[in-house]
């Protein structure tokens, strides 16, 4: 059977590795996408109903990729966030007015949107041959080249593979890489409500013992159904009961933890629950193999950023790349791959352990601990240039950018 070769061969079509492939395509790179599922299956609504913030740095890379429309068609603006501990009245309010004015802090998409955008992207872009779904037997990498077989008897080669294959990530396993990992006592209860008023473009996150609830904008429907998306987090013990609720029960239980203010609320879509953990790999290559998106690390979604740290890869590893490729270096020669862990690895640490730390820092039961946490709210939302700095890393703009992140081809 005949070899097919490309620059560059990235296993797993999901979020990450489909934006990774458009990133490449427009740099000129032959890529091939070898993903296990029926990509038409991952665009199933029951397959993933969770919804994305996207911060405003990762949002301007899709958008200069070709998902400019998606985001002005479905795309909802989050202008303000607003962080209580349970209902306090003490709270840190986060605005968009205060930094760039016309940015939002991110935009709220479907999950299933994203996908159906990307693959269109894929599917036209003549640089990228997306295989799936396909079955991987073999993967054999060495000093010359990356080879990969498929139980067709189909075979792949390039100079570097990327692992793109989430975070049970097969590629990963194989290579030795270890990680450093621990479960949370917690589940992530997600759906979708409809409510009686509009939210204004502002996103809630209320801290509970069990975790955080987040109530978070989304675009309203073609009638004018307002809706948000809503991540409850609950106590591991207590998800299975949690999804046993019927729609009415769980809006009822919602609605004790959020209040009123968007008056009557009810479920709109099927809820769906994810164990939740950390884990980060303890390095991001081997040999003619390098890891991205949750391959590499995944987080709490306390504050929404396992993605967004996954596309900033995306950025930073299409850049080095293609530097690497103008002066004529192999693409899986060590330096390209440390020189990308380089720029990743402490941004990612860091979002992996500030999550972490709110997590915990949350879930402290006791009045002494919810004193603390409120008035440490308070002071931050009185302090402008710290609230300024959480935002900047909420928005992904720490650190050096990437040109894709600024809203570049590079
Ligand atoms: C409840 C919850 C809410 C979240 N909310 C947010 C949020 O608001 N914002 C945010 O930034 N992040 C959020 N995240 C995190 C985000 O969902 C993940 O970080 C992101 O989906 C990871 O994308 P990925 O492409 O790296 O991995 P995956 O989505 O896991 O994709 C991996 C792909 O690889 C394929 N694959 C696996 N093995 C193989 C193989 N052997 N061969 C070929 N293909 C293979 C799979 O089929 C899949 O398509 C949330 C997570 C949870 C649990």
């Amino acid at each position: 059977m005949t070899q097919q070769t490309a620059d560059i061969l990235i296993v797993g079509g999901g979020l990450v590795g489909q934006t990774l492939a458009l990133a490449l395509a427009a740099q000129d790179f032959s890529v091939i996408v070898i993903e296990r599922a029926d990509p038409q299956a991952h665009l199933a609504p029951a397959f993933d109903g969770r919804a994305s913030a996207i911060a405003s740095s990762t949002g301007r890379m899709l958008r200069v990729l070709g998902l400019a429309d998606l985001f002005e068609r479905e795309g909802c603006a989050i202008r303000a966030i607003r962080v209580t501990d349970g209902l306090s009245p003490l709270h840190l309010h986060f605005d968009s007015e205060e930094a760039t004015p016309a940015e939002p802090l991110g935009t709220m998409l479907e999950n299933r949107a994203l996908r159906t955008a990307l693959l269109e992207r894929v599917r036209a872009q003549p640089n990228i041959a997306l295989v799936a779904p396909a079955e991987i037997v073999s993967v054999v990498r060495d000093s010359v080249s990356a080879r990969i077989t498929l139980a067709d008897g189909r075979l792949f080669s390039a100079p570097v593979i990327i692992a793109a294959d989430g975070r049970r990530s097969a590629l990963r396993e194989q290579a030795g890489i270890r990680i450093a990992q621990w479960r949370y006592d917690a589940a992530a209860i997600v759906t979708m409500l409809s409510h009686e008023l509009p939210h204004d473009h502002v996103a809630s996150e209320l801290f509970y013992p069990a975790g955080p609830f987040a109530q978070l904008p989304m675009r309203d429907l073609a009638d004018g159904t307002h809706r948000s998306a809503l991540v409850w987090t609950v106590r591991a013990a207590d998800a299975a009961g949690v999804m046993q609720l019927g729609p009415r029960a769980l809006a009822a239980e919602a609605e004790k933890r959020m209040g009123s203010f968007l008056g009557r609320i009810a479920l709109i879509a099927p809820a769906a629950s994810y164990p939740l953990g950390l884990h980060h790999a303890e390095r991001y290559s081997s040999q003619r193999l390098i890891l991205v998106g949750d391959a590499a690390h995944g987080i709490h979604p306390i504050a929404g950023q396992g993605l967004n740290m996954g596309l900033r890869d995306v950025a930073a590893l299409a850049q080095t790349l293609t530097e690497a490729s103008r002066i004529g270096e192999d693409l899986g020669a060590p330096d390209v791959a440390e020189r990308y862990e380089r720029w990743r690895r402490a941004d990612n640490a860091a979002v992996a352990i500030a999550t972490d730390g709110l997590a915990r820092l949350f879930a402290v039961p006791g009045k002494p601990a919810a004193a603390l946490r409120r008035t440490g709210l308070a002071v931050v939302n009185h302090i402008p240039p710290l609230r300024r700095a959480f935002m900047a890393v909420a928005r992904g703009e720490a650190g050096t950018l990437p040109p894709l992140l600024r809203g570049e081809l590079g």
